[in-house]
């Protein structure tokens, strides 16, 4: 049989994940990426012996990575390596109040009963519920797609989505925190998972409490050598199958013809293709790449996530206070939240988030040193492409690590790199910067996220953190399986062993 042709636009972890599975199933796949490396949000800097990753730090899920490595029966155990954090995070408050999370939930819970009072069986209830919500909800809402939800939980016995049903889904995440704990530590530990897509605590519905469940109950992963391993691997393993890749390859339009894509046009060429599968943020898609398609309603008027601004710091220091993932937090969290998304501003006491890589991957900084990923949440750029000042922001932050780490970071600065709304969105595609496309502020969010396959037209699909069933690595990989999933629904090809 002859084999199909299938175009990938964009080489994001979820574009490189459906590249390996398309090819493993015997699809001609070529990924064209406009810029000149794959991972998209998922990049490195390498400066004076420091290694950065410059987007995503925080690694759960890591299961979904191997698989998508052991497809085609040609398993590769040397790609990727990975291991378990012992402590999860490290969070710091003003008060001098320093939290702790072992990987074991029974140790977390005594850290915050000594350190908050928060009596230890409610953190251990309250990660109870949060897994069982989990397991109820994972298969329904992660790794299908969520035009078949109904047909799903038609399948279930009622006794399986008992715990999505005792949720009260209009109360928010923080509500639900805060009949949970007594302790304003502990309610905004909690909360904090809402900035997990790129959302509010105060606006986001209680169902995604269940994020939690992820880091405390499973755990937090860090690959051996780093957060870009994920992509170096995944994308030898798309070479090993055949994916051909054409870096600095643009699309900037879609021939269509009765409700099919004919051509993908780039800035060179016009290319045929029995499959096209977007990894681009859809936001930007319809905007620039598929201007002849009706746009959705959550496309038209998108309800962003929120953006970041990150400074990359090479430290001439170590600091012992610090560990990988440090959450300096604002003291002010309801205004802080109100500035990201209502008014659109910078808040003047930040939380302020240091990833520190080199603690877990030595290599990642000369002896002696550190490499600081220190970033913030802000707006995304507005609808005339500003963003929130800079100068600003840094000087909000070296002052909040100042007043709570007694550091002046300004004193051990080697050098200096930085990302903004403006930069990720021209390196990446995202539409005004956003991290996660739109975010999950409404109860409906789950629902409105735009499908893995249009409705208009037959042969195009989605992948990717933009689209169902949201944004992080673990669900991006989890957007592959669904798109392969509908696409093998309109044809079966012979796959390769
Ligand atoms: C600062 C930051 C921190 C984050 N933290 C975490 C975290 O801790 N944990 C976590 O799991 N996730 C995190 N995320 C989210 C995670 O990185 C993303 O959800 C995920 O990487 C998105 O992958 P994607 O498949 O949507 O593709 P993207 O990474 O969005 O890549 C899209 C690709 O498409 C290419 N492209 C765009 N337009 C075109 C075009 N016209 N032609 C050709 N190519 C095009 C782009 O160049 C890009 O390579 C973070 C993201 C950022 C930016």
């Amino acid at each position: 049989m002859k084999q199909k042709k299938c175009i990938i636009i964009g080489a994001g972890i979820g574009g490189l994940a459906a590249a390996v599975r398309m090819a493993a199933a015997n699809y001609e796949v070529l990924v064209l990426e406009k810029n000149d490396t794959p991972g998209g949000k998922i990049q490195q800097i390498q400066k004076y012996g420091f290694r950065f990753d410059t987007g995503p730090s925080l690694f759960t899920l890591p299961h979904l990575v191997t698989d998508v490595l052991n497809i085609s029966n040609t398993p590769d155990h040397d790609l990727f390596n990975f291991r378990k954090l012992h402590n999860v995070c490290r969070y710091f408050y003003e008060d001098g109040t320093i939290i702790n999370v072992p990987d074991d939930p029974l140790e977390f819970a005594s850290e915050i009963e000594e350190k908050t009072g928060e009596p230890a069986k409610h953190i251990l209830k309250y990660l109870k519920t949060a897994q069982n919500r989990y397991l109820a909800a994972a298969d329904l809402f992660i790794f299908n797609p969520i035009n078949s939800l109904f047909k799903s939980a038609l399948r279930k016995q009622p006794k399986e989505l008992q715990p999505l049903l005792a949720v009260n889904p209009v109360r928010t995440m923080h509500e639900e925190n805060r009949k949970y704990f007594r302790s304003p530590h502990v309610i905004q530990l909690f909360d904090r998972y809402a900035t997990y897509n790129g959302s509010s605590p105060y606006q986001a519905s209680s169902m995604l409490n269940m994020i939690s469940h992820l880091e405390h109950n499973d755990g937090a992963f860090f690959p051996e050598k780093g957060i870009y391993s994920i992509v170096e691997a995944i994308y030898q393993k798309a070479l090993q199958l055949g994916v051909e890749f054409r870096f600095r390859s643009k699309v900037i339009g879609l021939e269509t013809e009765k409700r099919s894509i004919r051509q993908v046009i780039t800035t060179s060429e016009h290319l045929s293709a029995d499959i096209v599968i977007s990894d681009v943020d859809v936001n930007t898609f319809y905007r620039n790449q598929a201007q002849q398609l009706r746009k959705p309603r959550a496309v038209r008027k998108p309800a962003l996530s929120s953006s970041a601004l990150i400074f990359y710091w090479g430290m001439k220091s170590s600091h012992p206070q610090l560990d990988v993932h440090n959450i300096l937090f604002s003291n002010d969290y309801k205004n802080e939240f109100s500035a990201i998304f209502e008014k659109q501003q910078l808040f003047n006491d930040p939380t302020v988030y240091i990833f520190i890589s080199s603690k877990a991957v030595k290599s990642d900084a000369p002896e002696g040193m550190e490499n600081w990923f220190v970033m913030i949440n802000v707006p995304p750029t507005n609808e005339n492409g500003q963003q929130v000042s800079v100068s600003e922001a840094r000087s909000h932050i070296i002052n909040k690590i100042k007043r709570t780490l007694k550091v002046d970071p300004e004193k051990e600065l080697l050098f200096e790199e930085k990302a903004t709304p403006i930069t990720i969105e021209e390196r990446t595609g995202s539409y005004r910067g956003a991290l996660y496309g739109n975010n999950s502020n409404s109860l409906w969010s789950a629902f409105l996220r735009h499908r893995n396959r249009s409705r208009e037209i037959k042969n195009l699909f989605f992948t990717g953190g933009s689209v169902h069933p949201g944004g992080g690595i673990p669900l991006c990989l989890a957007s592959s399986e669904i798109v392969k999933k509908e696409i093998d629904k309109l044809w079966s090809q012979p796959s390769k062993s």
